[in-house]
């Protein structure tokens, strides 16, 4: 079979890819094999979708069920200090919901889906082989929307360097009577672990840290000793996840006159926090963009102008955040000074950028010293 668009991967990012391009009259022939209901499977991830996403894609509050959501996070020093702050809603979903929803968005538009998991793509005179366990396809154009270990991006730049990838673990479980989400801090550990209360279920989990892979076990279940020891565990999870350690992991290019990768497949995860559901949408929106303009390699200049510079700005912030010392005092900070609790929670909600966050701080910065000199004279009466 001879078709114009493959897209490797019906996740978030090739779903909407799909969509989008079939709004525009292009239709797409979309692969993946992890759909054989008319659900797919549920993708290991907190679920935590950002006000900032829902904001730019408003599709995403029409996904039909097993979603909640929570306004309140609490976030807990590695010391074991709390502080929870509010005003920020986002929403939690099960993945196989949301994936299931974007993917029939895609196919009820005129996107094709083939059930079939890409073996591999070879580029040739003639455009792309793409070779699937049950047989070949020619392509003109060949997107990578197909994870972490993308078979795309094999064949294009080449996988993600190791040291740019980290795994995370966790559980889906009930029994967590919580109406907040977690987010806990640990010592001598670049990331931290969550809780993220769903509608029928919650994701608990840990990661983030490139070096901890072999002692995410213990921080899991540490973890879950101290904060939710009697929850009743469904599953267990891990998975990989894109996690530049240097903001030069972002000088590979991310398309070609004939490709373009998007989504995990790019690296496009947010390198402090871990969120990539926005930037798989948006990674997608702008790969159709540049296809619809006739011109696939001018993704890699529209990523960059829209998220390259939060992109490089989280990986400098890693080292001075995700220390110990940081933590207990920026927690300390977030309890005393509303001001200060505000813009942490504008960063977790996508809301502040990290590009202005020194400037909003700087800017802020007397307000939220005299907050938390007023919040130490109270709480000294
Ligand atoms: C534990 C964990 C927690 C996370 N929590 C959050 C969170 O709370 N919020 C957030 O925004 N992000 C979170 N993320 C990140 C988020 O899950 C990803 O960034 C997002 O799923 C990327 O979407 P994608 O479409 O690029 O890739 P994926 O969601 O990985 O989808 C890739 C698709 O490609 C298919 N595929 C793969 N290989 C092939 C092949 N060879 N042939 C055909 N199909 C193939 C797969 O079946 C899959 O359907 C988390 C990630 C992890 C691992």
């Amino acid at each position: 079979m001879v078709v114009d668009i493959v897209i490797v991967g019906g996740g978030p990012a090739g779903a909407y890819l799909g969509y989008r391009l079939a709004q525009s009259g292009i239709q797409a022939v979309i692969y993946d094999d992890s759909h054989p209901h008319s659900h797919p499977r549920e993708k290991p991830c907190g679920g935590g979708v950002t006000p900032f996403a829902l904001e730019k894609f408003p599709l995403l509050k029409d996904v039909p069920c097993s979603y909640r959501y929570i306004d309140k996070m609490l976030f807990i020093s590695p010391e074991g200090k709390e502080a929870m702050v509010g005003g920020q809603t986002l929403m939690n979903v099960a993945r196989e919901h949301l994936d299931g929803y974007l993917l029939q968005k895609a196919v009820d538009a005129g996107a094709k889906l083939i059930k079939e998991r890409v073996t591999g793509v070879v580029e040739d005179a003639t455009g792309w082989l793409v070779r699937t366990e049950k047989g070949e396809y020619r392509s003109r154009l060949v997107v990578g929307a197909d994870g972490a270990s993308s078979v795309v991006r094999r064949a294009t730049v080449g996988r993600i360097p190791r040291e740019d990838v980290c795994a995370c673990i966790g559980y889906y479980a009930r029994g967590v009577e919580r109406d907040y989400s977690v987010m806990k801090f640990l010592k001598g550990f670049q990331g931290y672990a969550w809780i993220f209360p769903r509608e029928t279920h919650s994701s608990i989990g840990v990661g983030l840290d490139i070096k901890q892979a072999k002692n995410l076990k213990k921080y899991l279940d540490g973890f879950i000793a101290e904060y939710c020891p009697d929850i009743e565990r469904i599953a267990p999870f891990g998975a990989l996840i894109p996690m530049a350690r240097e903001p030069k992991f972002y000088e590979i290019p991310c398309s070609g006159k004939n490709w373009i990768l998007i989504g995990d497949a790019a690296g496009h995860v947010d390198p402090l926090l871990g969120e990539g559901i926005r930037y798989a949408l948006w990674g997608a929106d702008l790969a159709a963009e540049a296809i619809t303009g006739g011109e696939p390699a001018r993704f890699d200049a529209l990523w960059r102008e829209a998220y390259y510079r939060d992109f490089v700005e989280a990986c400098r912030l890693r080292e001075f955040v995700y220390n110990t010392d940081m933590l207990e005092r920026g927690v300390a900070l977030i309890s005393r000074s509303e001001t200060f609790a505000r813009i942490m929670m504008g960063v977790v909600a996508g809301t502040q950028s990290y590009r202005g966050l020194r400037r909003k701080v700087t800017t802020s910065l007397l307000r939220i010293l005299s907050e938390a000199k007023s919040r130490d004279v109270l709480s000294m009466d």
